[in-house]
């Protein structure tokens, strides 16, 4: 219903929509519209109401509905047409929106939410998804590699991030093995799940929650010194949400074409371009054993796990947190 407004709003060219027309074609009482306004507004949709006209949608360009991202995007399987973009002004979670509907959706499907209730990292972590303040998102893939692959997807996703923030201008970041950072703070957070079975994969949803142009002090404190935004590296100039989104959706589809041909040599090969942890002494907690060492990242290997060189030998790291140890503090990033 709520989508059905915001169509109706960003559709009017430019003027006031009535609230009696808003609910006669809907077929719901004006106090419903109303309702879902005020909704929409908590969403941080930019309605604004006048006495006699209506409503009007302010930042109507600004706003991540199909149309607006599918105008003028350039990509062969990723969102590559409507039927695969699923647009949600809120949500639990896009990642369990998209296991949810997984049965009936194509390689490429796209989950968008305006705002996350329920946004989650790995270890079941919240992830702070504030309404129209991110890009936070979901890609379901099914691709013909086999489940050790998936991983690397995950690789895959930062560098689309950072090849998109590159035709910006910005500077991009990869901490191993998948947070964008800047100034050590994490710009975007990414989680893969998998379904499928020991040889094959049924789906991959890749989840990325890209912080936009959320302000320092609007983070919540527990993460507001690791966390950043976009907006903080752009400076005077302004970057559209919903054009930088495209830009992920392009070069993630163009990396994703390229694996389906080549397999992911090409992107191991950009992690490295952008990855700020090889050459580094970090502190690793290794996920599986829960082990703690420190040592120096040397390279990823051909399956995208951190290889370091420890004091006890060459480690290597398929998943954990890894923070890298300024050469003078003890202080982590
Ligand atoms: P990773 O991307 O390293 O796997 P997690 O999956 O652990 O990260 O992400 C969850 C953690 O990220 C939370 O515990 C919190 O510390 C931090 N966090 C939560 N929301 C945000 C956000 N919007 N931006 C950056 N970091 C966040």
């Amino acid at each position: 219903m709520r989508k059905a407004i915001i169509e109706m709003l960003k559709n009017s060219g430019g003027k006031f929509v009535s609230g009696e027309n808003i609910a006669e074609k809907l077929g719901i009482t004006r106090a419903a519209v109303w309702k879902h306004i005020r909704q929409l507004r908590k969403n941080g949709c930019e309605i604004e109401s006048r006495e006699h006209y209506g409503y009007i949608l302010k930042d109507a360009e600004n706003v991540l509905l199909p149309e607006e991202i599918l105008s003028g995007l350039d990509t062969k399987i990723i969102a590559s047409d409507k039927t695969k973009i699923f647009y949600y002004p809120s949500v639990d979670s896009t990642n369990k929106t998209a296991k949810n509907l997984s049965a009936k959706c194509p390689d490429g499907s796209i989950f968008v939410a305006e705002e996350q209730t329920g946004g989650k990292g790995r270890l079941d972590r919240k992830f702070f998804s504030p309404g129209k303040k991110g890009i936070w998102f979901s890609i379901l893939l099914r691709p013909k590699f086999l489940p050790k692959d998936a991983p690397k997807m995950t690789l895959t996703a930062a560098v689309s991030v950072a090849k998109a923030m590159e035709r910006f201008n910005l500077p991009a970041q990869i901490k191993w093995p998948n947070d964008i950072m800047f100034d050590g703070r994490k710009l975007v957070g990414i989680l893969t799940e998998l379904g499928g079975e020991t040889e094959r994969i049924n789906y991959l949803i890749i989840g990325m929650g890209i912080n936009f142009n959320i302000s320092r002090k609007e983070f919540p404190k527990d993460i507001r010194d690791i966390a950043a935004s976009i907006s903080e590296l752009c400076g005077d100039k302004k970057i559209s949400r919903v054009e930088f989104f495209r830009a992920v959706l392009e070069e993630f589809d163009k990396l994703y074409i390229d694996i389906s041909a080549n397999g992911f040599e090409n992107v191991l090969k950009l992690w490295r371009k952008y990855n700020i942890t090889l050459g580094k002494k970090i502190r690793v907690i290794a996920a599986d054993t829960g082990e703690i060492f420190e040592g120096t990242a040397t390279d990823i290997n051909s399956d995208g796990a951190l290889l370091v060189d420890t004091p006890e030998g060459m480690k290597t790291v398929y998943a954990g947190d890894v923070s890298v140890r300024p050469a003078s503090t003890a202080r982590g990033e």
